[in-house]
């Protein structure tokens, strides 16, 4: 769509030097260079090259744009990490059916659905499996006091005992039974213990993949609002200003009508990149839903917010953007925003219906501009 996001086939030769494996897949590609360069790369070299080059012919077989999500869904496919991803494209690809990026997008939001029903899952095994654990911390303990009462017997018993071989053959079995169940415990304990492993692994997998927007790549809204409560806690105990803006593309509806779903994802991604520029650590950038962004600003006020935001607008609206299937001219992609001080309201929430707000008086006083708050 625009030149600067277009991407071709020299894009796979860059993407491969940056990744380090550069010089021994170029010399591959052209048959006349040093054959021995393959050879030289290691198992995990090799393993690398061939994830980087099904990621790079997919896209191109496709005709799919380099972009975070796609490269995401890409890397998720074809690395092993997201089976169910990997199916759904191998199965589309063996009915000869095309990957188009609306088949793609569509896929990818119903694996993040997926994802949340799979980190429920993942939450109630682990609980089940603390549950097992807790129930084998009781057995043990338990025991031991069976144990003890066997033992304060056999001890009671002593005095009246006829032989010492009988008090001797009684204790050995006490002991023997003790040790046994002793060590079935010990086993089943250390097996908790490597499945809670495993369990805390994918569960810390499935939350950060259930954190990002497939689109953009950017944190997506329920992200964004746990970054929020984290800053504003941290922000108000250190007496630090924090800033909120609402950001919202304007009249987007007409990207799409004019041309085409798959153009205005594009759009959406654009923006979002030149939003994500800004970002940093004191930068949070994400997408809120839709053709809208929120932003949070630490230890910036909303003044100095107000400028890095329209910085971005001014750059963007000067753009001009190509529709790349049909060559035809997209004008100007512009936003507007809307910024106010989170702790001049009594909660986050009240602040960025405070931003929301500003940003619609943006839109009603002629759009392309980034207004404060009236707090
Ligand atoms: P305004 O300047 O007032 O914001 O006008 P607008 O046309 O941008 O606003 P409106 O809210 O009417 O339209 C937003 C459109 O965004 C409607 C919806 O179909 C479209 N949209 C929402 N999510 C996506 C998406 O992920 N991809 C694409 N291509 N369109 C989307
Ligand atoms: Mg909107
Ligand atoms: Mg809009």
């Amino acid at each position: 769509m625009t030149a600067e996001i277009n991407t071709n086939s020299q894009g796979k030769g860059a993407l491969r030097r940056w990744l380090g494996l550069g010089q021994a897949t170029d010399a591959a590609d052209d048959s006349g260079g040093e054959a021995s360069a393959t050879s030289r790369l290691s198992l995990e070299d090799e393993a690398q090259r061939e994830l980087l080059e099904q990621i790079t012919l997919f896209l191109l077989e496709y005709r799919l744009r380099v972009t975070p999500a796609n490269l995401l869904a890409a890397h998720a496919a074809f690395s092993g990490t997201n089976t169910r991803l990997a199916r759904k494209v191998a199965v589309r690809r063996a009915d000869g059916e095309p990957v188009t990026q609306q088949w793609l997008d569509e896929v990818t939001e119903a694996d993040e659905t997926d994802n949340k029903a799979e980190v429920e899952r993942l939450l109630a095994k682990l609980q089940s499996g603390v549950e097992s654990f807790t129930s084998t911390t009781q057995k043990a303990a338990s025991a031991t006091g069976e144990y003890q009462q066997a033992l304060t017997k056999q001890v009671a018993e002593i005095r009246h005992a006829d032989s010492a071989d009988a008090v001797l053959s009684s204790f050995a079995d006490i002991a023997k039974a003790m040790l046994e169940r002793t060590a079935k415990m010990e086993e089943d304990m250390r097996r908790a213990e490597r499945e809670a492993s495993t369990l805390r692994k994918s569960l810390a997998k499935a939350q950060r993949d259930a954190a990002v927007d497939h689109l953009t790549g950017l944190p997506n809204r329920r992200a964004f609002e746990v970054t929020l409560d984290h800053h504003y806690r941290e922000a108000q105990a250190a007496i630090e200003p924090l800033t909120i803006a609402f950001c919202d593309i304007d009249h987007f509806k007409r990207v799409n009508d004019t041309h085409g779903h798959e153009t205005g994802d594009r759009v959406i991604q654009a923006v979002g990149q030149a939003l994500a520029r800004i970002g940093n650590a004191n930068c949070h950038v994400a997408r809120h839903g839709g053709e809208e962004f929120v932003m949070l600003f630490r230890n910036v006020t909303r003044k100095d917010a107000l400028e890095q935001l329209d910085a971005v607008r001014q750059q963007m609206s000067e753009r001009r953007f190509v529709n790349r299937q049909t060559d035809e001219p997209i004008g100007s992609i512009t936003f507007s925003g809307g910024i106010a001080d989170v702790f001049a309201y009594s909660t986050p929430s009240e602040a960025l219906e405070a931003a929301d707000k500003a940003l619609y008086r943006a839109k009603q006083e002629g759009r392309n501009q980034i207004l404060l708050a009236e707090d």
